[in-house]
């Protein structure tokens, strides 16, 4: 056993990063399954919607010229020759002096420009009288009004809200291009592991983080393709190293230079390893390295490091290669620190926090193993590299672990 020779800054490593890893390819996508994905491209609308004029009342179609100077003591009569519903139009034409009774959604007929209310009409044996004038596309929905044929309506990066695919669906789409989403192998190592579901026994834990991981994972738009329980024996590991249905491996446990550490030397031996050591804390024994065009992020096996490290360097990643923003996706909030929190230069510390009468309470208990710190949480501080620290009442960015709202209020 040695220790780390020298360790990375975090800046290093994710500068390496940000240069290696692009958008994967496009994939055609089904409506149905489109929520969330990221467009590949920009969306052009190839048909005006609606593609007719439509009535946007019920009512009666009619020539809005025939029913100047109605009013409640002079009405025009106006002769109903038919009806208008949605999907069934009428297919004659309105003449002068001439109504079609129309529903909210019908194509308004030929002839005519506007639509009288029902409540301004009083039909009787097919005549209506309309007591209020109605000029020209009164009430009328045109051609087009809601998209144009032509128009980009989706921008390329867009993650598809649900109305967006509601408005893809109303084009005339059946399916979207959008990127691959990348898909991530969970390898969980530790002869001491049990996974979940498992209860605790004797020497045994159960492997908690492949859940974490599997979570801020799909968080980020993966999908897991597999994972895996390993003991600390070699040849297992580099077995499932070699393992080609993943663009990304998510490695927990034995990352450091200890006996049992085996995950290093493995990735040097059949790949690259690219850093091994960060200047961070917690996860300060994270590693990363590349076997063919697989990345491979060595995460170290204490919970909050493991989520640590997938956070700074596996989210960006995953976030990237799916075609999202690389940056952080929590909510965040700036509020007072009530408590100093001390860090090194040279060191990233990532601090969970609590929020408590609006301000940050750095949490007392966050060893890196102590996963329930990060359940007690209301989201992290991140201390940057230059600083020795960060001052009692210093304003402080959180990055919450919620996307509901703060349930208490800044004062
Ligand atoms: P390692 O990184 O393998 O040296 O493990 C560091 C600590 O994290 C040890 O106490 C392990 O038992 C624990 N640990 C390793 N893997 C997991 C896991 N998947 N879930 C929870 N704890 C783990
Ligand atoms: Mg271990």
């Amino acid at each position: 056993m040695r220790g780390f020779a020298a360790r990375a800054d975090v800046e290093e490593v994710e500068r390496f990063l940000a240069a290696r890893v692009r958008a994967l390819p496009a994939e055609s996508v089904d409506l149905l399954d489109a929520i969330g994905r990221v467009l590949a491209g920009d969306v052009r609308a190839a048909v005006d919607v609606p593609a007719f004029a439509r009535a946007a009342m019920d009512g009666y179609a009619v020539r809005g010229a025939d029913s100047f100077g109605a009013s409640d003591y002079d009405p025009v009569p106006l002769r109903v020759i038919g009806e208008a519903l949605p999907g069934r139009p009428f297919a004659g034409r309105v003449g002068a002096g001439e109504a079609v009774r129309i529903m909210t959604g019908a194509p308004l007929p030929d002839g005519a420009d506007a639509v009288a209310p029902a409540e301004t009409c009083d039909e009787q044996d097919a005549r209506v009288a309309v007591r209020e004038a109605v000029p020209p596309l009164r009430h009328v929905g045109a051609r087009g009004e809601d998209i144009r044929a032509g128009e980009v309506v989706l921008r390329a990066g867009r993650r598809l809200r649900p109305q967006d695919v509601g408005l893809l669906a109303s084009l005339g789409a059946a399916s979207v291009v959008c990127r691959r989403r990348p898909r991530v192998a969970l390898l969980m190592t530790g002869d001491e592991l049990l996974p979940p579901g498992h209860t605790p026994e004797g020497a045994r834990i159960v492997d908690s983080n492949s859940l974490v991981l599997r979570g801020l994972a799909e968080r980020d738009g993966a999908v897991i393709a597999a994972c895996e329980w390993l003991p600390d024996r070699p040849e297992r590991i580099r077995a499932a190293l070699l393992r080609e249905d993943a663009d990304v491996l998510l490695v927990s446990g034995g990352s450091s230079v200890g006996q049992e550490d085996h995950a290093p030397h493995l990735v040097a031996e059949l790949g690259s390893l690219d850093f091994h050591g960060v200047a961070m804390r917690p996860s300060s024994p994270t590693g990363l390295g590349r076997i063919g065009d697989r990345l491979v992020f060595l995460l170290p096996g204490n919970p909050v490091s493991c989520l640590c490290a997938y956070e700074f360097f596996a989210g960006p990643t995953l976030r990237a290669l799916g075609g999202r923003p690389r940056a952080w996706p929590h909510r965040r909030a700036r509020l007072p620190l009530a408590r100093k929190i001390g860090s090194m230069i040279g060191r990233v510390d990532y601090v969970r926090v609590a929020i408590e009468q609006g301000r940050v309470v750095p949490l007392a208990t966050s060893g890196a193993s102590i996963l329930s710190s990060t359940v007690r949480a209301a989201g992290a501080v991140i201390v940057p590299r230059g600083l020795e620290g960060l001052p009692e009442g210093a304003e402080v960015e959180v990055l919450l672990y919620d996307d509901a709202p703060l349930t208490e209020a800044a004062p």
